[in-house]
């Protein structure tokens, strides 16, 4: 029997695979998509989650790809600096946010999983339903033509993103908040010239926010007045109308609008099946916080399985509630975090001017905590060894697991 089925191969559920393969643990990724993902989606890999990755010997592999962010300029209107970010002043070696596309992200962990014979990542199998009995769970999947395939193991993760059937199968619904605010980015290339460094612009028509993403490229992104299914020339167009620039409209490679909703699950654990990443969690892209709170949860996540594996007469539901407990806070303060950056980006108008002011002082008098806030050393119960320092109620519990 296989120790771990998880479901879908985001970035979830690939470095949920490498921390328990590490571990030597037998795990098969089923996928439901015939190919890999090329979308680009998330880019911000956070200090925490780079000291995962390089647990696991992966950061040069990140690092020698991606563009490591130091410095954020935040402007007013007409390119005014109001204050920067200044990364750099993150405890090293992780002093940056390493700027890697989404896809890229999954290329290399997929690539990095190659060294561990116990786990397999299987694409075009969807995820049905499952059913649980103490000492097992049975899931089933179908392929494009129908056919089914069942597979059973110890336990069950559902990394199956935000319409996560796993998530249905044991019974949480699903009702997030939609919120107004709507953005459209894209990938070009980079002349600006500003080398890895990112610039965030807060003018009167809205926001525009330019990141670098390694390899010579850059995304930017714009506050739209609506969703833009059809975008045309509109991204390139209000750049310019907003900050003076002009971004190669020709070497665009991928364009998306988004919209934003919060949403955090109830429970992230039910008997022998686990949610993590944004099958437990929906929240505001900008400030970048999604895939990293995932990366989180499967670092803790590993831990746990490691720990009801070696230990399996031991009090799994105490566990379960830990593990819920402490991952929904971290998504909670997270998804707070992320509306709060929205709601401060987002204020256009007369009102951006007043917004603009208090933004320059918060840079000038908070030099030291921004970084921190934007690099997510200060969300709670980002790893078991924080959560042991944090949360003594919990200690009792936690000793047992390593
Ligand atoms: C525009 C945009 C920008 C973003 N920028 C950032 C950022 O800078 N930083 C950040 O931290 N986050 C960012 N995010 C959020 C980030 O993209 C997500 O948090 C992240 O992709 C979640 O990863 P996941 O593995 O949980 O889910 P997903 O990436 O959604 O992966 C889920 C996988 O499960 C598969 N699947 C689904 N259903 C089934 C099924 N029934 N059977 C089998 N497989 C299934 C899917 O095909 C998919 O491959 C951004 C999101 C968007 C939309």
């Amino acid at each position: 029997m296989t120790d771990v089925v998880i479901v879908g191969a985001g970035p979830i559920g690939l470095l949920l695979a490498a921390l328990l393969g590490r571990r030597g643990r037998s795990v098969l990724v089923l996928e439901k998509k015939a190919e890999k993902s090329h979308g680009s989606n998330a880019i911000g890999i956070t200090p925490p989650s780079l000291a995962v990755l390089a647990r696991l010997g992966l950061d040069q592999a990140f690092t020698l790809w991606g563009a490591p962010i130091r410095h954020v300029t935040v402007h007013g209107p007409k390119q005014r600096v109001l204050g920067t970010v200044n990364l750099g002043s993150l405890p090293p070696p992780h002093d940056y946010i390493l700027a890697v596309p989404q896809n890229v992200t999954q290329q290399l962990l997929e690539q990095h999983l190659l060294e561990y014979s116990s786990v397999r990542v299987e694409y075009g199998w969807s995820f049905q339903s499952l059913d649980q009995d103490p000492a097992s769970v049975t899931s089933f999947f179908q392929d494009a033509g129908g056919n089914p395939r069942a597979e059973r193991s110890l336990f069950l993760v559902g990394c199956d993103g935000v319409q996560s059937l796993v998530r249905e199968a044991i019974d949480l619904g699903h009702r997030p908040r939609k919120f107004g605010s709507t953005f459209l980015m894209g990938d070009y290339a980079d002349d600006t010239g500003w080398g890895p460094d990112a610039h965030l612009f807060f003018t009167p028509q809205g926001a525009v926010e330019s990141f670098p993403l390694g390899q010579g490229r850059r995304r930017w992104i714009v506050q739209t007045e609506q969703y833009l299914e059809q975008a045309g020339t509109y991204l390139e167009d209000e750049v310019e109308a907003r900050t003076g620039l002009k971004i190669p409209a020709s070497t665009c490679t991928w364009k998306s609008p988004f919209g934003i909703h919060r949403w955090i699950s109830p429970h992230y654990a039910y008997g022998r099946v686990y949610l993590a990443g944004d099958s437990a969690h929906q929240m505001s892209p900008i400030g970048g916080q999604g895939m990293n709170t995932g990366f989180a949860d499967a670092e803790f996540l590993s831990s746990l399985l490691e720990a009801r594996i070696t230990q399996p007469q031991a009090n799994s539901e105490t566990w379960n509630r830990l593990y819920s407990a402490i991952r929904r806070r971290a998504g909670r303060v997270a998804a707070s975090r992320a509306e709060l950056s929205m709601a401060i980006g987002t204020v256009r108008g007369s009102a951006s001017g007043l917004r603009n002011t208090l933004l320059g002082l918060v840079l000038k008098l908070f030099p030291r905590f921004v970084p921190r806030h934007f690099g997510m050393l200060t969300i709670p119960g980002r790893s078991l060894a924080e959560a042991k320092r944090h949360h003594p109620r919990t200690l009792f519990a936690l000793k047992e697991l390593s």
